[in-house]
């Protein structure tokens, strides 16, 4: 056993690049790292557990990528810049050609984040991956579930229903004709959107990231900051191959509730809007304003038809066709 958990000590112990902060990484009883003065540390962990978050024939490149991501992810949703990550493995067994392939999908991801691996642990059981992020955000430029007002324009970046709509076709042979790799590939290497959310601090004070799906994700945002939301349902941003799936089937849900995404839903202030839609146009990632906070709590949306749908996050089934 110590001789297998040695070769995963090496696997990691070098697997990214050192940043400056880090006085001490792996291999001592604690990493030491020095925070940034004035900042506040922003920290956040995700386990995702064989069965149950991916199946266990899982690709480990894929996994390792995923991992870290869906926790970045939660730092861009709060307008973090990442700096350390650690890493708590349980294995079934120590598989060298497994080890390498997830130490090539998490190292590349945070090697291009700037993040360094700093520690974490490797026990024996049955396969899950545990890990934490931390990171430096001004506190008041932090973007806070609970900080929408009434009045403030809703936006998303990137497109909706990917990942949702690639999981669907693999659990439902049915649908395999809608498949694409493109779709895929942001169900297997989603990318978090960390720049986007620390370039929001200038004119949001609220953002949540897409895991859940955007009808559940922004009804927290709502639910905390004590307001509702009404969503223009045809002004949600949708890849070429997801429109195309829901025009010909109906199926609004796979946009409003499939989750896995990791875009960032976020509020602007209705005074802020014009110089914000004019500093995205130079952005790398697309911004759609999707809708409006509303004094009156509940989930909204306008269909297509003007119509007016209540309470979509309660029943998504009436929006099928
Ligand atoms: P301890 O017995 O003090 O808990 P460990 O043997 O678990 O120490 O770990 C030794 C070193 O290796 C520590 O610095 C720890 O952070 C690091 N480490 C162990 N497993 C991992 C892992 N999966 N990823 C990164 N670092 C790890
Ligand atoms: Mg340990």
């Amino acid at each position: 056993m110590a001789g297998e958990f040695e070769l995963i000590r090496r696997f990691f112990q070098e697997a990214t690049s050192c940043r400056s902060d880090v006085l001490l990484g792996i291999g001592d009883d604690c990493a030491l790292l020095q925070p940034l003065v004035g900042s506040a540390l922003a920290v956040s962990s995700d386990t995702l557990v064989s069965g149950r978050h991916f199946t266990p024939d899982v690709d480990p490149e894929a996994l390792g990528h995923k991992a870290l991501a869906v926790n970045l992810s939660d730092l861009a949703a709060m307008g973090a810049e990442p700096a350390w990550v650690s890493l708590c493995l349980t294995l079934p067994q120590a598989d060298e050609e497994w080890l390498a392939g997830f130490t090539r999908g998490f190292a590349g991801l945070a090697d291009g984040c700037g993040v360094q691996l700093v520690g974490g642990d490797t026990t024996r059981g049955p396969l899950s991956v545990s890990v934490m992020v931390q990171g430096f955000v001004d506190p008041a430029r932090a973007l806070r579930r609970g900080a929408a007002r009434a009045g403030d324009l809703v936006y998303v970046s990137g497109t909706l229903g990917d990942a949702g709509l690639a999981l669907r076709c693999r659990q439902d042979p049915h649908m395999q004709r809608w498949l694409h790799p493109a779709l895929e590939e942001r169900l297997d290497r989603p990318l978090p959107r960390l720049g986007l959310g620390m370039r929001l601090g200038s004119f949001s004070r609220c953002a949540i990231d897409i895991s859940d799906g955007l009808g559940a994700d922004l009804g927290h945002v709502c639910e905390m900051s004590g307001v509702g939301a009404l969503l223009d349902l045809e002004r949600l941003p949708m890849s070429d191959h997801v429109r195309a799936y829901v025009e010909a089937t109906g199926d609004w849900p796979v946009v409003l509730s499939a989750g896995d995404d990791y875009e960032l839903v976020f509020t602007v202030p209705p005074q802020h809007a014009a110089v914000f839609d004019e500093a995205t146009a130079a952005w790398d990632v697309p911004v759609t304003r999707v809708g409006v906070i509303e004094q009156a709590g509940g989930l909204r949306a306008r269909a297509p038809d003007g119509g007016i749908i209540e309470e979509v996050s309660g029943g998504y089934e009436h929006f099928r066709a």
